[in-house]
This record gives C-alpha cells, structure tokens and sequence, in this order.
C-alpha cells in the first residue's frame, strides 16, 4: 500500500498528470491511502497491546505454576521422609514386639493374642489410678481390694472389657 501511495505521489509530482480530472482521481487516492494505512497502524497497535499483554498474563501463570510445581514437589518430599520414618518405626516396633513376645509364656500370648482381636487391636490395658486404660472404666473397691491381694505375677482381668490389666507404680492400689 505504501508503494502504491508512494507510485502515486511519483506520478502527482512527475506533472506527467495534468487532466484536472485524473489529479484529483490521483489526489483522492494519495488520501484514501493515507486513512486506510493509518487505520491498519492503529489496528497493528492494537494486536502488539493485546499480545503485550498476553505475554505478561502468560508469564504470571508459568510463575504460579512454577510455584505449585515446587508446593508439590515439597510436600511429596515430606511425605516420602514420613513413609520412610514410619517404616523404620515399623521394623524396630516389630523386632521389638519379637523380643517381648518371646519372653510371654505361651498360653499368656495366646489368651493376649485372642483379646487383641476382639478388642479392637488391645489386648492389655495399664491399669492407672485404679482405672483400666483399656476401656477407661475405674475398678470398684472390691475389684481393687482382688488385684490388691492377688500375687505379682498372676494375670488379672479387667471385669469391664475383659483385656489383661497391667499393674505399674501408678496404678493407685
Ligand atoms: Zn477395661
């Protein structure tokens, strides 16, 4: 279009036109060319704003998920370092367990392992301050005055939910 404007402006100035009819058809031309040009820069300004500002809304969303990328990859850190702690707390719990149970008479463990399944994963209760940490219910007089006169070792039951009570310091007798 500029070629062409300029071709026109070429000829007008050349004086090779000289009918006034084709200087003005020319002259009209030359202006016509001029606006529509002038149209098409403003049309071109306003792509380069919009893709200004595309390229900008683009660049803050590669930033946020650049962001949550890193919040992810955080967080799968983190969980990964917990997997790992609670399987090593698994294994030593479970070599743990080995040993003590090992040290459980036989018909004991069996009668710990029975309760352990009915009850809910607890077969033997702390018996703190007189009350079974097994179902939380306290021992009435009678039943502490029993485990009183009862002999170190022998099992004691807890009347309520029936798990092995495990008599401590703190168990208030
Ligand atoms: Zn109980």
């Amino acid at each position: 279009m500029r070629q062409r404007a300029a071709r026109d402006q070429k000829r007008l100035d050349s004086g090779a036109v000289t009918s006034p009819k084709d200087l003005e058809n020319l002259q009209h031309e030359i202006a016509s060319l001029a606006k529509r040009q002038g149209d098409l820069e403003d049309v071109v300004l306003e792509i380069m704003e919009r893709r200004e500002a595309a390229q900008e809304r683009a660049g803050e969303l590669a930033g946020r998920v650049e962001s949550v990328q890193a919040k992810a990859a955080d967080a799968t850190a983190r969980r990964d370092a917990a997997v790992r702690d609670l399987d090593a707390e698994t294994e030593s719990a479970t070599k743990e367990r080995e040993v003590v149970a090992a040290s459980v008479p036989a018909d004991l463990l069996k009668l710990y392992e029975k309760l352990r399944v009915q009850q809910g994963g607890v077969g033997a209760a702390r018996l703190h301050q007189r009350r079974c940490e097994g179902c939380r219910l306290e021992l009435n007089i009678t039943e502490v005055n029993e485990v009183r006169a009862a002999a170190p070792d022998e099992v004691l039951r807890c009347e309520n939910c029936r798990r092995i009570l495990v008599r401590t310091a703190d168990s208030g007798l």
